[in-house]
Formats: C-alpha cells, structure tokens, sequence
C-alpha cells in the first residue's frame, strides 16, 4: 500500500468511526507520523516546523522524558491509594515553583479535569455556584467547564450561573467601566441565585486573542472578586511552565497570587497529567466533604513525565530562554512584517505571541500557505484573526528567522 493510499485509508476511517472525526487542521489534513525536537514529519517524508504546539514542550519525543516513562511503565503503574515518591516529588517540586501558601496539590488526567475540580474545590469553600469569565474564554470541556467556555458554548446554551466580562485587551483605558461592569455581572447572577464562587482567566488570553494583560487588570479583578465573596483561578494551561518567559507561571507577571492554580497540557510533554493547586485551608474544607479520587490522576508513569518535564525546564534554563527567543521572535515580525496594512498587532510574551491580521480570510490563507511551507501554525481569538505561534519551548533562534523569511514572503502576495 502506498504512502498516499494509507493516509486516504486512515482520513475515511477517522471520517466514519470518530464521534469528532471532522475536528482536523488545514483543508487537507496533514498525516504525521513522527516528532523530533521542534519538527513533525508526514507520511511522505515532509518536514514541518513545529510553531504551535506547547504541549511538546520540551521538544517532541524529548529523549529524558520517553526514557522517564519507558523506565516507571517498566516498573509500576498503578493508582494513588498506595504510597509512591514520583507522585509526592511532583507535588513538592510543583508547590516550590508557586507563591508562598499554594501548598496542596491534587491531580487529574486534563486541564478540563482540572478546572472542573477546581470549581468543585471554590464552590464548597464559597458555599456559592456562580462563576465569572471572560467573553471568549475556554477551558475545557466537561459539561461544567463547556458552559464555563463561551468560546464554544454560546449565549443560547449558556446557564444562569455563568457571567462574561470583556477580556484586557481595552484595560487601563476603561478601568472604571471593567469594575462597573464585573459588579453588574456578578449582581446579576446573584439575581438568578448563584452569589460569586470563583473567577477563571487563562492568564495569556488565547483563545481571546492572545494578550499578556497589564500588571492593574488582574490586581483589579482579583480585588474586585475578594469582595464579592468569590475565589480566584489562575488556568495556567496555557501560560504555565515558563512559556511566558521571565516566570514560571503567567499569573506572576501581574504580581497576584491566585487562591487556585490549574495546569495541564505541557506538563507530561504529551502524557495527560494536570494538577490544582490551592492553600491547605480550602483543600481541607474541600476534603471535609469530598473524598477526591482520580483512577489515573497523579499515576507513576505520569508523574515521571511531570518530573522530567520541570527537570529539563530548570537544566535548559528554558524559562530565560523562551523570554530570549520570544523577545527576538517579536522584534523580527515587527519588521519584516510590522508595517504591512494586512497586519494590525504584534503581541504577546515569551514564546506565546499573536500576531493579528486584518481579517479571518487573510489569517486562514496565511496558516495554509505557511503549512504549505512546512511550517506550522494556529489560528484563534473571537474573530480567528489572530496567528497563534507557541513553538515547543525549545525553539531556537534559527528557527525564528525560518518562520519570519516565510512570512515575509507569503504576506508580500496576499
Ligand atoms: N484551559 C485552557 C486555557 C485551555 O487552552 C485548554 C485546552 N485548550 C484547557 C483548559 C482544557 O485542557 P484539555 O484539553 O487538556 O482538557
């Protein structure tokens, strides 16, 4: 069977046996069958630059990690009511990396997991249900945290214990309006019986067009929150594990400490592991009256992915040098491109950078014709005008002037 016949072979499988068969990237899906480092091959031997995916992030198939997983599913795998030191060495690293008092951790399989217990862990210490996000947020898909994803869920499917209010990217300018407005919110869902229980921010705003908000948006809101009665969650998703450059994690560029933090994605470099984190006094409340347990969650080989992520974080200095590599990628797009009229903002931190262009037409023929190039990119923000570049953390120089040459190139023909 040739190369070309087995991926037409394994497009009409996918087509008639998967419930989300259709959900594939670019007109005409792409076959891969092999990662090294910040590259995927096709079936036919087609090399392609990685520049969207953060959850290989430490590079695909990185050498320490396969050998980490290889190594504990050898030896033991099995659920968390027996003792094991990978489970407890994850935690303990996790919780050193966080601010002072995010001391418990729990662990789960996804970051939708991980956000749906992280509303359970708020609304039992809160005694309330109604929860606060952002206007194009997502953060998963369990049927709690769908509704809690108006990305996806939209106004006709949305429950009355769901708010919505306007993302950073307007924040400072209307500081007063965002206060007014988050107020009004949340007396609104009071109306309908469900008082404040937490509010969640993905804290690089993907999915609203990626933004890394000023230092005020965040203490605003997280003030704002404390008041109303409700607790804060930093979905660290996506901004966690240095991506955006300078810290560990996206919320400590605003200098807030969350009452929970949820990871997930990066952190097993493809094996599903993600965790909460939270203070002993709400975990204890939570504990009280739930007895949390998760099958696969927190597991030995999953922890050893996590214990060789965080290892190769610190030995590859790979939070400095994402802010290295990002701050260049950023000053090279502004000017081989910056000034182009198809092209309205630059933005981002760290290797997590949006460039915005002026329409989802242009953006699509952009992400097609760059894949086209073997080079591979994401698309997002509530009018997917917004090119999504968030390489593997270990995307180098080199790799940046490859991206920008093709850029260059496709926008000087659009
Ligand atoms: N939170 C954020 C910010 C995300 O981007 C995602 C996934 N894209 C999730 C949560 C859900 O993670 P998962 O797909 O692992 O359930």
């Amino acid at each position: 069977m040739s190369e070309e016949v087995n991926k037409q072979a394994v497009f009409k499988k996918r087509m008639s046996y998967l419930g989300n068969g259709d959900q594939y990237f670019y007109k005409e899906p792409l076959h891969i069958i092999k990662g090294d480092d910040v590259w995927l091959f096709d079936e036919a031997g087609k090399k392609y630059l990685d520049v969207y995916n953060n959850v290989a992030h430490v590079g695909h198939c990185n050498s320490e990690v396969v050998d980490a997983i290889a190594q504990q599913a050898a030896l033991l795998n099995t659920n968390t009511r027996y003792l094991h030191h990978n489970i407890v060495d994850l935690a303990e690293k996790i919780i050193e990396s966080m601010p002072e008092g995010l001391n418990v951790c729990y662990f789960c399989c996804s970051g939708s997991e991980a956000n749906d217990l992280a509303l359970q862990i708020a609304r039992n210490y809160t005694g309330q249900t109604g929860c606060l996000v952002t206007e194009n947020a997502y953060h998963g898909n369990t049927t709690a945290v769908f509704q809690m994803s108006p990305e996806d869920c939209s106004e006709t499917q949305r429950e009355s214990w769901i708010a919505t209010i306007p993302g950073p990217e307007a924040y400072p300018e209307h500081e007063e309006q965002y206060i007014q407005n988050t107020t009004a919110q949340v007396k609104i869902l009071k109306s309908h019986g469900h008082s404040l229980a937490a509010f969640i921010a993905d804290n690089i705003f993907s999915s609203e067009g990626i933004y890394l908000p000023k230092k005020e948006y965040l203490a605003t809101l997280y003030a704002l929150v404390k008041e109303l009665g409700g607790l804060t969650i930093a979905d660290e998703v996506q901004s966690g594990f240095g991506r955006t450059g300078d810290f560990m994690w996206g919320f400590e560029h605003s200098e807030v400490v969350p009452d929970i933090v949820t990871l997930g994605k990066p952190m097993g470099n493809g094996h599903p592991i993600s965790a909460v984190i939270t203070t002993r006094e709400i975990a204890d409340s939570f504990n009280h009256d739930y007895g949390y347990f998760n099958t696969f969650g927190g597991n030995p080989v999953a922890c050893a992915a996590g214990l060789a992520v965080m290892q190769c974080i610190q030995d590859k200095g790979l939070v400095e040098h994402a802010k290295i590599v990002g701050n260049y990628f950023q000053k090279e797009l502004s000017r081989a491109i910056g000034s182009s009229e198809v092209i309205k903002d630059i933005r981002g931190s760290g290797l997590f950078i949006g460039v915005e262009m002026k329409d989802k037409a242009t953006t699509t023929l952009t992400v097609e014709r760059l894949m086209n190039n073997g080079i591979l990119v994401g698309q997002t923000g509530p009018q997917n005008n917004v090119i999504k570049l968030r390489p593997p953390m270990t995307f180098q120089i080199e790799h940046v002037d490859l991206v920008v040459q093709q850029l260059e190139k496709i926008h000087l023909s659009l």
